[in-house]
C-alpha cells in the first residue's frame, strides 16, 4: 500500500479532500466510526444517523468505483487508525486539514500528512492574512472581498444589481394567505434502514443521506424555493417549518456537496433570468460570506475561544430548549417541537429565538454551545463554536461581533406570526401577561449597562432604560420569569 488515507464524515466528497489524488491499486480508503463519539454525548437522533449513513453510502460507492475501503468501528479515532496502521506497517497515513482543532490534534499524534481542506473556498492562510489586518472582523467587509476575489455576481468592480446588499429587501414578515411549497421528501435503503436498526431510532425522511439525493435537493432548491429565497429568508411561521430555506447546509457541511457546486448552479440560475438579483444574493451572501467567515474565525480566535464567559453568565441550560411541553412561549415551544423533529430550523429562530433567550437569561454559554452541538443536523464545531460563543451569545466580550444581538418580543413579532396566538404579549414588560423575551431584554440591558454604556452602538439601547418608569416591577417580573423559565412553568 502506498498511503493509508483516512476521510473523516464531514469530507465526503470524490473530487475534494484525501480521495480526489487517490488511486484503486494501491490506496488505502479509510473511515472510522468511532464508538467513544456516537456514545459520548446524547445526540440528535437524526444527527447520528444523516453523518452515519452519508458516510457508509460514501464508502460503498467508492468501493463500487474499485477502490480498496476500510470501513472500520473502533473504540475511538485514533485507536481504529492505529489498528489499521498494524496491520498496513510503514504505511504512511495522510489525510486533508480535518474541521476541528480536536480531530487535527488526533491526527498529529499519528504523524499524518496533511493535505489543505478544500472543502472551503478560502484557504485557511488568506482568511489569516486578511483578519490579520482587520481592527474589527465585519463581515460585511470579509463579503465583499470574497465576491471581488471570486467573481461571483460581479459586473466588472461593481456588484450586479448596483448593490452589495439587498438587506433591506430581504427583511419581509412572512406573508399572508400564502401556500408554502412542500419540502422535498427523501426515500430511504438498505444503509439507511441498517443504520436506523443500529440506532433504535426511525430517521425522518427530510434528509438524503447520499451524493444523488443532495444533488436532487440542490436542484429542487434552485427550482421550487431560490426565487423567493431572499425576501423572506428572515420570516418564522407557524405554517412552514421550512419556508424557502434551502435545507443545503448539511451536505456543505459533510462534503455531499462543495459549496462551489451550489454556487455554481446558483449563479446558472440566476444568469437564466429567473432569480430576482435580491434572492440570488442573499444565497451567495449566506455562502461565500458568512459561511466562509465563520469557518476563517473559528481557525483564527484559536482552539481556547470556545472557553470564553464574559458576560459571566452562570445559568444552567433551561428545561425548555429540550422539552417544548416545558414553556407556553409559542415561539419557543415551536422551535423546540422542530429541533427535536428534524435537528433543524433556519439561522433567525437558532440566533434571534434560542440564542438571544440564552443570552439575556444568562444561561451558561458553554452548556448553550453544548446543546446546539448536539441537537443541530449541520452542527460542526468550525460553525456552532463562532455562531455561539461570538455571535448568539457576546460571550467574547465584543471581539467578534461588535453588538449582542439581543431582541424583546417586538422584533419577533415583526418576523413571525407566533405572537398573534401566544398566552404572553409582545407589547408588555411587566404583568403576568408581559412576554418573556421583552421583560428580559431590558432587564439584560439593566444588568450589563454600564459595560454597554461604553458601547457606541449600544449606547442608545442603553438609554432606553432610562425611559423605563417601571423598571423597579420590570426588575420584579424578570426575577419571576427566570424562576418560572427555570421550572418550565412559563
Ligand atoms: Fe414569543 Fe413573546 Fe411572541 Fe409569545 S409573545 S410568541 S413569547 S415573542
Amino acid at each position: 500500500m502506498r498511503f493509508i488515507r483516512y476521510v473523516p464524515f464531514d469530507q465526503l466528497h470524490r473530487n475534494y479532500g484525501v480521495i480526489k489524488d487517490a488511486n484503486t491499486s494501491d490506496d488505502l480508503i479509510v473511515f472510522i466510526e468511532s464508538q467513544s463519539m456516537l456514545k459520548g454525548a446524547h445526540w440528535h437522533p437524526e444527527r447520528l444517523f444523516f453523518l452515519l449513513s452519508s458516510a457508509r453510502h460514501f464508502a460503498r460507492a467508492l468501493e463500487e468505483q474499485g477502490f480498496n475501503v476500510v470501513y472500520r468501528k473502533a473504540e475511538n479515532t485514533t485507536a481504529g487508525l492505529q489498528e489499521i496502521q498494524q496491520q498496513h506497517p510503514n504505511t504512511p497515513i495522510v489525510c486533508a486539514e480535518q474541521s476541528s482543532f480536536r480531530l487535527t490534534d488526533k491526527l498529529r499524534s499519528l504523524n499524518a500528512t496533511f493535505l489543505p481542506n478544500d472543502f472551503f473556498l478560502t484557504p485557511r492562510t488568506l482568511f489569516q492574512a486578511w483578519a490579520s489586518e482587520q481592527k474589527a472582523f465585519v463581515m460585511e467587509n470579509f463579503y465583499r472581498k470574497q465576491r471581488a476575489r471570486l467573481k461571483i455576481l460581479m459586473d466588472g468592480k461593481d456588484p450586479v444589481g448596483g448593490h452589495w446588499n439587498f438587506d433591506k429587501e430581504n427583511r419581509l414578515p412572512p406573508p399572508k394567505n400564502y401556500t408554502w411549497p412542500p419540502h422535498l421528501e427523501h426515500s430511504r435503503d438498505d444503509i439507511d434502514h441498517e443504520v436506523a436498526a443500529e440506532l433504535e431510532m426511525s430517521p425522518t425522511t427530510t434528509w438524503a443521506t447520499n451524493r444523488e439525493g443532495a444533488l436532487k435537493q440542490l436542484r429542487y432548491f434552485i427550482k421550487h424555493h431560490f426565487p423567493h429565497f431572499g425576501p423572506y429568508e428572515d420570516a418564522m411561521t407557524l405554517e412552514s417549518w421550512s419556508l424557502h430555506h434551502s435545507l443545503l447546509s448539511p451536505y456543505m457541511n459533510n462534503g455531499l456537496l462543495h459549496p462551489r457546486e451550489v454556487i455554481n448552479a446558483a449563479t446558472k440560475a440566476f444568469e437564466s433570468g429567473n432569480i430576482p438579483v435580491e434572492s440570488a444574493e442573499a444565497l451567495i451572501r449566506q455562502i461565500i460570506g458568512w459561511r466562509e467567515y465563520i469557518n476563517g474565525m473559528y481557525w483564527f480566535l484559536g482552539p481556547d475561544y470556545r472557553n470564553n464567559n464574559r458576560l459571566r453568565a452562570t445559568r444552567t441550560l433551561l428545561p425548555l430548549f429540550t422539552d417544548p411541553n416545558a414553556t407556553s412561549m409559542l415561539c419557543m415551544k415551536a422551535t423546540v417541537t422542530d429541533i427535536n423533529t428534524r435537528a433543524w430550523v433556519h439561522h433567525i429562530p437558532r440566533l434571534m429565538l434560542l440564542s438571544n433567550l440564552a443570552l439575556i437569561t444568562g444561561t451558561n454559554p458553554q452548556q448553550f454551545l453544548e446543546w446546539m452541538r448536539r441537537v443541530f443536523i449541520d452542527a460542526a464545531d468550525w460553525v456552532m463554536v463562532p455562531n455561539i460563543i461570538g455571535m448568539g451569545v457576546h460571550a467574547d466580550g465584543g471581539q467578534m461581533m461588535t453588538k449582542p444581538y439581543a431582541a424583546g418580543g417586538a422584533y419577533i413579532s415583526r418576523m413571525s406570526n407566533y405572537c398573534k396566538s401566544c398566552v404572553y404579549n409582545p407589547t408588555l414588560r411587566t404583568g403576568d401577561t408581559a412576554c418573556p423575551f421583552t421583560t428580559l431584554y431590558w432587564d439584560f440591558l439593566d444588568r450589563h449597562k454600564e459595560a454597554f454604556a461604553k458601547n457606541h452602538r449600544m449606547s442608545q439601547q442603553v438609554f432606553g432604560l432610562k425611559r423605563l418608569s417601571d423598571l423597579p416591577e420590570l426588575k420584579r417580573r424578570a426575577q419571576e420569569v427566570l424562576a418560572g423559565l427555570e421550572k418550565g412553568k412559563i
